[in-house]
């Protein structure tokens, strides 16, 4: 059984463990290691089985963590050389990857992907284990090719859906970070993000979980609309993160 935790996710922080068979590898790691740890406990997850914790990109809200939790798991951290030198995570143990290439962590096969977003060498990741597909996609301003592929493919799709767009318009933020979050560069709105779902639709039955919502320009309930008027899927069928210290596992 693939088990999906997501302990994480917004604005906020990000963490998601990725387990299946005893093993599991965590994507970002940007909430202090203590929460990640309550986290593990609330959703069930091993904290023996963890084998590495791969880091998207260098922005604080997905590696704030990652240095303290790799030292207290006693696990590598592994991303490009790029990410890796635009971070400060302490002493760790750094397994760099190719940015172009798939490797495998125990019996998880991953291949990164590379996201548009304001950060050096931003990747999502694809995990194959036991036959299942995962993709993790958050933080970035537009799906690349290989991104929409994957999400064709996938058998749980953790997609960000940053914003509602007249929320970000009418909302606190200064002109130019709106202008950031709302760029290729910057974050997926619910639209889009409904709409590239649309796209990759086929009767395989993905299970979709919204990501990364800005806890200022968007909430569960409008992401969870949008995304169901778009595209057809019923709004229970649709999850995401509903508070601060919510967490989800998602099995396929
Ligand atoms: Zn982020
Ligand atoms: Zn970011």
């Amino acid at each position: 059984m693939l088990e999906v935790h997501v302990l994480a996710s917004g604005s906020d922080g990000n963490c998601t463990v990725i387990e299946s068979d005893g093993e599991a590898i965590m994507i970002d790691a940007g909430i202090s290691c203590k929460k990640i740890l309550k986290q593990m406990e609330q959703e069930g997850v091993d904290k023996e089985m963890v084998k590495a914790i791969l880091v998207t990109h260098e922005h604080s809200d997905h590696v704030s963590g990652a240095g303290a939790t790799a030292r207290k798991l006693g696990v590598p951290v592994m991303c490009n050389e790029a990410t890796f030198s635009a971070l400060n995570l302490g002493s760790v143990d750094y397994v760099p990857i190719d940015p172009s290439g798939s490797f495998d962590i125990g019996q998880f096969h991953v291949t990164p992907l590379p996201t548009v977003h304001n950060a050096v060498q931003p990747c999502a990741y694809y995990t194959q284990v036991d036959g299942k597909k995962v993709l993790l996609a958050t933080d970035t301003g537009k799906l690349t090719f290989q991104i929409e592929a994957a999400l064709k493919e996938a058998d749980i799709a953790v997609i960000e859906a940053n914003y509602d767009a007249r929320m970000l318009a009418e909302g606190p933020y200064p002109p130019q970070l709106k202008q950031l979050i709302g760029s290729d560069h910057g974050h997926m709105c619910n639209v889009d993000t409904a709409k590239a779902i649309r796209r990759t639709m086929t009767d395989s039955g993905r299970q979709i979980f919204l990501a990364h919502l800005s806890r200022t320009n968007n909430e569960p309930d409008i992401a969870r609309e949008t995304v169901s008027e778009i595209t057809g899927i019923r709004r229970l069928n649709i999850d995401c993160l509903e508070f601060l210290g919510d967490s989800r596992t998602l099995r396929a």
